[in-house]
């Protein structure tokens, strides 16, 4: 199932127009059946394949890998009414619905067969910046977050990408260059949730003083899997004149092992100023090792020491922004092909609580392929300063995100990126510093999912979810939602 369908129509070479030609032969669309029952009662906000161009444009999705797996039609609520009745035809014409945000799950879950289809919530996008808080809607991006505080004295925690959503972002708990120095996830930040219902009866508020066992779950519980979250209100912070980053770059083997143990050495010693996100890249032809520091002007001092002792043998001049959007979209593109939106991706991690000295020679020394990153994005500070059962989210002791990203282009690329992704998982997993894999970074290949992604909160989401979303009962559902005992 897994990329099938997209494989043959890559390979078949088909043209979009073609294959939506085919869609629409083969589509229930011109039958009968609960798809089209659904959309005879949403046409007046839904774009199907009769409507090509724009219907291109509204099924996209971040990872083509799964963008060919072609909804009966995707609705654009323009109202938290709309989301009701789609909620609600859904559930009695027996249609499955997938939610989509901004379109960013690695595993494809914000889309579905032609069987159902998807609710955008693209035009819920508003900004509402109050004094110290900043109401958001679900299908607003963080680019339009750092937009709108750009002018103010605010910033907000949020999403390394500007393109990256809101919804499924918050919702899995969202980490960011500011989470160590900042108060944490930008879940942490939240202080109120307004959610749809599954069954679309009702509007309900979710904050520490109303339904506070979904104010808890929505905290890290993972997208899709409790009603559509219409807006989050998040506390903002005062915000520093400048942002600053500069890289640090190893050119060899030895360097890399070299880098990799420091870091590994100073783990719990960075001071939460200090954001030291890492690389390994096989695309450069060579392996090269790079660490992205970013700090601000109020925490310059605090952080050089720290810098010094990684002796790093390539220093580049820092680069210092004054507004967070321009800073967040440069700092975006750092590694290159990465976040293109274009190609197949397959991405699979696990969270670290430390980095021994073997691990550093094992990742300073495995081949990694040319379409593959290894990448390691800074946890710890502020993040840590949560229990671990203070929110759905429980990989509050891990001090690094670790992950291959790797991309490709024919069968025996993915082949070979999913055969490297596995490996490095399962030596990083037998090296005993393993805590379990991150929600957001969701894989339909992991196995044994719900306790890697909530571990100790597992339980306690699955008694929520009974509650807010049963399993069996209404249309939002996918395979890996809190509960479900699919297995890959
Ligand atoms: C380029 C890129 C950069 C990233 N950077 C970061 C980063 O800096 N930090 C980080 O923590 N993660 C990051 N991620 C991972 C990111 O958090 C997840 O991909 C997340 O799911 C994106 O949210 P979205 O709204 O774009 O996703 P979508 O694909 O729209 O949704 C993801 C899941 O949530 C569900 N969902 C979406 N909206 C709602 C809603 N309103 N109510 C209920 N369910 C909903 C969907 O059905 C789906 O199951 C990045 C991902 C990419 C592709």
């Amino acid at each position: 199932m897994y990329l099938s369908k997209s494989y043959r129509f890559i390979r078949r070479g088909l043209h979009q127009k073609a294959f939506l030609t085919n869609v629409l032969k083969s589509r229930k669309l011109h039958g009968g059946g609960s798809a089209y029952a659904a959309l005879e009662q949403l046409r007046d906000i839904a774009v199907t394949p009769e409507q090509p161009e724009l219907y291109h444009d509204a099924v996209k999705i971040y990872n083509p890998a799964y963008s060919l797996e072609q909804p009966a039609f995707v609705a654009f609520p323009k109202n938290v009414e709309d989301i009701k009745r789609c909620l609600k035809i859904a559930d009695k014409t027996n249609t499955p619905v997938a939610v989509k945000s901004g379109g960013h799950c690695f595993a494809g879950y914000s889309t579905t067969d032609s069987d159902g289809f998807v609710i955008s919530l693209k035009n819920l996008n508003q900004v509402h910046v109050q004094e110290s808080t900043v109401t958001v809607q679900a299908g607003a991006c963080w680019g339009d977050v750092y937009s709108a505080l750009d002018d103010t004295d605010y910033v907000a925690v949020g999403g390394c990408v500007p393109a990256v959503g809101i919804g499924g972002y918050i919702l899995g708990g969202g980490y960011s260059m500011l989470s160590r120095a900042y108060g944490g996830l930008a879940c942490d930040k939240a202080l109120s949730f307004t959610m749809v219902k599954a069954d679309g009866s009702n509007v309900v508020r979710a904050s520490a003083k109303e339904n506070e066992d979904l104010f808890w779950a929505l905290k890290g519980g993972g997208g899709g899997n409790f009603g559509v979250m219409v807006d989050v209100t998040l506390e903002v912070s005062p915000r520093p004149k400048q942002f600053i980053w500069t890289r640090l770059i190893y050119n060899t083997t030895d360097q890399s092992e070299q880098g990799l143990r420091v870091v590994g050495k100073n783990l719990h010693n960075f001071p939460k100023e200090l954001n030291l996100d890492m690389a390994l890249h096989g695309y450069f032809g060579k392996k090269t090792l790079t660490l992205d520091a970013v700090y601000s002007d109020v925490h310059e001092d605090a952080v050089q020491s720290s810098l010094e002792s990684l002796h790093p043998p390539v220093e580049t001049q820092p680069q210092v922004f004054t507004s967070f959007l321009q800073f967040s979209t440069e700092y975006s593109k750092r590694h290159g092909f990465v976040h293109q939106e274009v190609e197949p991706i397959y991405v699979k991690g696990v969270m670290i609580q430390s980095l021994p000295p073997s691990l550093a020679k094992y990742f300073a020394h495995v081949e990694i392929p040319p379409e593959c990153l290894l990448e390691f994005v800074h946890m710890g500070g502020d993040i840590a300063r949560h229990s671990v059962t203070s929110t759905a989210f429980p990989l509050r002791t891990a001090q690094y995100s670790y992950y291959t990203y790797g991309r490709f282009h024919n069968p025996a690329q993915r082949e070979e990126v999913l055969k490297f992704a596995t490996t490095t998982y399962n030596a990083v997993r037998e090296s005993g510093c393993a805590l379990g894999s991150y929600v957001n970074y969701m894989d339909r290949h992991l196995k044994n999912w719900g306790k890697n992604f909530y571990g100790v909160n597992y339980p306690r989401l699955c008694e929520i979810k009974d509650k807010w979303n049963p399993l069996g009962h209404g249309s939002l559902h996918f395979q890996q939602e809190v509960g479900s005992s699919w297995e890959p």
